[in-house]
């Protein structure tokens, strides 16, 4: 009998089987010949690296536990203890609760740089400075790097360029292209899509950068189980149809919000009034993501109405599945952050972040036309 599966089946096993001695020697003297121990490497998991990997032009990529796995990753790449890294203000509560919490004690320090001065880093870099870390999209205003730019700038100050790209995904960016030293991502989200799976993933622009993440990976643990793996293999196939999907959807979501009269704001980079348009317009190849945020007024009691009503998007704080869903950065994702950070960012009560599924979109705007009337 000759099994050959199309499918890549899912390798449930922490570890591999030797002959002799010969073999376990053919292991270490070629690269890629056998597997050893799952945490080490995992057909399924290397899969899943390999095809991240591919969709971001990337030299190697190892696939992660999380995305804060990958986040992780990602720092001790490039960090020692006594070094100093620079931080977009605008970023994901756990990367800050990362730096601010964890990082520090380890003796790696944080400055974080607001937005509008992103590409001017000269008052920020000292001589320890590493790298600097920041979104090709912010969560959970929308803002958009300059990837050009962006690299440019770190690599004049001897930076690396490290960007998570979990809400544009490479279908819209792909940031080494750019000049983007390592990219990663929450595959929890868009690449995985489904909301039943949680990993991450960094690749590197260099074959150098890919083998220290192999070893991080390895070392620390980070590393992914092969049916998370698979689970999230599957998801990426159809990446490139959900993102083009959830991407019209949540354009007339947004222009279904940005004319409501109880909506004070819209935060998405597809409307001509964003800041970022014609940059997202051309870094995203005409695609601008299925997330948005909108603000309604700054009242607890009118935010819990809304949420109790809407059928279509459940509060659920994560994002990027095919079933639409909301969440709240103040009490959610963004809740590490400082007050300082969270007044600077304008994260209050009243701001909703959606996360538009590929619904039929006259649902989801019967719906939100419900829950706001
Ligand atoms: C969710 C998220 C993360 C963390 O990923 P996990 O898979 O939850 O660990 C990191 N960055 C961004 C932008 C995210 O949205």
């Amino acid at each position: 009998m000759n099994i050959i599966p199309k499918i890549t089946p899912i390798y449930q096993t922490s570890v591999f089987k030797f002959e002799d001695l010969d073999a376990v020697q053919q292991y270490f003297d070629e690269p890629g010949s056998r597997y050893l121990y799952s945490r080490n490497g995992n057909p399924n998991s290397d899969e899943l690296a390999d095809a991240v990997n591919r969709w971001e032009g990337g030299a190697g990529a190892v696939a992660t536990g999380s995305g804060m796995a990958a986040i992780f990753a990602a720092l001790m790449t490039y960090c020692q203890a006594g070094d100093h890294v620079l931080c977009a203000a605008d970023i994901y509560g756990g990367s800050a609760a990362l730096l601010n919490q964890e990082l520090a004690r380890l003796g790696v320090s944080v400055s974080y740089v607001p937005f509008e001065e992103l590409y001017n880093l000269r008052p920020y870099v000292q001589a320890s400075t590493k790298l600097l870390l920041c979104e090709t999209m912010s969560n959970p205003l929308l803002r958009v790097v300059d990837l050009r730019a962006m690299a440019t700038e770190c690599h004049q100050h001897n930076l690396k360029l490290v960007i998570d790209n979990t809400f544009a995904t490479p279908v819209l960016t792909k940031p080494l292209a750019y000049g983007a030293d390592l990219v990663l991502h929450s595959v929890t989200k868009y690449l995985a899509g489904h909301s039943d799976v949680t990993a991450g993933a960094v690749v590197a622009r260099t074959a150098e950068d890919a083998a220290r993440l192999r070893q991080i990976g390895t070392v620390f643990g980070l590393t992914l189980s092969p049916m998370e793996s698979w689970l999230s293999v599957r998801g990426m196939k159809t990446m490139r149809l959900r993102v083009a999907a959830h991407s019209h959807n949540a354009q007339q979501v947004a222009e279904f919000l940005e004319v409501h009269p109880t909506v004070e704001a819209v935060y998405y980079p597809g409307l001509l009034t964003h800041p970022q348009h014609v940059l997202a317009a051309t870094q995203g190849h005409g695609l601008f993501s299925g997330m948005l945020s909108f603000r309604l007024p700054d009242d607890v009691a009118v935010v819990n109405r809304f949420m109790q009503r809407s059928q279509r998007f459940p509060f659920a704080p994560s994002l990027a599945g095919v079933d639409s869903s909301c969440s709240h950065p103040l009490y959610t994702s963004h809740r590490a952050l400082t007050e300082e950070q969270q007044a600077a960012l304008g994260i209050t009560v009243g701001l909703i972040r959606l996360s538009v599924g590929i619904e039929p979109v006259e649902e989801l705007l019967a719906d939100l036309a419900h829950a706001l009337a």
